[in-house]
């Protein structure tokens, strides 16, 4: 069926830093090398972009249209009280058309992929992309067990029974094959995700696991490879930045959610991402070709 390499392109901050500096390093640093390093690889990559982001900083879009690769939209903002599990219908139309418009004046051409932010969605998703012009949705991760420590878990309930290929998504839920005008490519799990967070925090447990059992399953089956990267995963955030959040009000609390929570999170959080997203590479170099999200096809 094919590789995506997916990338989430955001200025959300893993260790407190402030969102202006991860924008002007993503900007100026880890985007420009990323891109690099796909073109090293003939990568076709799909990269999702936030809108408020490419408002600030248009020339991010720029590049990656420049490039090749496809601009896609990750809605305006990753706040969460705006998330798309919690908005009514004509809101989530606004907020995708709006995204949308800002993407589309930087490059010139229609976008028609979506992935919502920290893959949050509900039963007004799809009509909702249908109704702003999108065609293709990449926001499902099927039976990916770590959504139910996530924000917006009860949601993310319907990933357990989701189908694994490409799909025709229903009306009313992106998680079930039906007859909307919405095609999904979901996001690589096996049990464990297949993101940047795991290849940084467990490059060679877990996500070396993944993605053997990801590569056997896709060999001569519809089922696609879908990997899922933030280009702010390379951008280095300094020790003295450090500002975990208080997600506790307990001192145990502060301590396992917060302290220890953010210490794993900021693994490889530096130049190492790209050295650990090259050996990714690599490896499906040798097995799969790499697709675009637009290009994507039911079977
Ligand atoms: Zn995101």
């Amino acid at each position: 069926m094919g590789c995506f390499f997916t990338n989430d392109v955001e200025h959300t901050s893993v260790n407190g830093c402030t969102f202006e500096r991860i924008a002007n390093e993503v900007e100026t640093n880890t985007l420009p090398r990323l891109l690099d390093l796909y073109d090293q690889y003939n990568v076709r990559s799909t990269f999702f972009v936030l809108a408020s982001l490419a408002e600030k900083h248009p020339n991010i879009v720029k590049q990656i249209h420049e490039r090749g690769q496809e601009v896609a939209s990750h809605g305006y903002t990753h706040d969460y009280r705006k998330a798309f599990d919690v908005l009514s219908l004509d809101e989530q139309i606004t907020e995708l058309k709006k995204s949308k418009d800002i993407l589309e004046q930087i490059i010139g051409q229609q976008v028609v992929s979506f992935r919502a932010p920290a893959l949050r969605v509900n039963e007004y998703t799809p009509l909702a992309l249908e109704s702003a012009g999108y065609q293709f949705d990449s926001s499902i991760a099927p039976q990916r067990m770590d959504a139910f420590m996530s924000l917006g878990s009860k949601k993310k309930r319907a990933w357990l029974n989701a189908p694994r290929c490409v799909y025709r998504t229903a009306i009313d839920n992106l998680a079930r094959k039906g007859n909307s005008n919405i095609i999904e490519v979901p996001v690589s799990s096996f049990g464990v995700p297949y993101i940047g967070t795991v290849m940084r925090i467990s490059p060679y447990l877990l996500d070396a696991f993944t993605r053997q059992i990801l590569a056997w399953e896709v060999k001569g089956t519809e089922k696609p490879v879908n990997f899922l990267f933030h280009p702010s995963e390379a951008v280095a955030e300094l020790p003295e930045e450090s500002n975990a959040l208080h997600r506790s009000d307990s001192m145990i609390g502060h301590l396992f959610s917060d302290i220890i929570r953010t210490k794993i999170k900021l693994k490889n959080l530096n130049d190492n991402a790209l050295t650990l997203l090259e050996k990714e590479l690599q490896f499906w170099s040798k097995r799969q070709q790499f697709m675009l999200i637009k290009d994507a096809q039911v079977k």
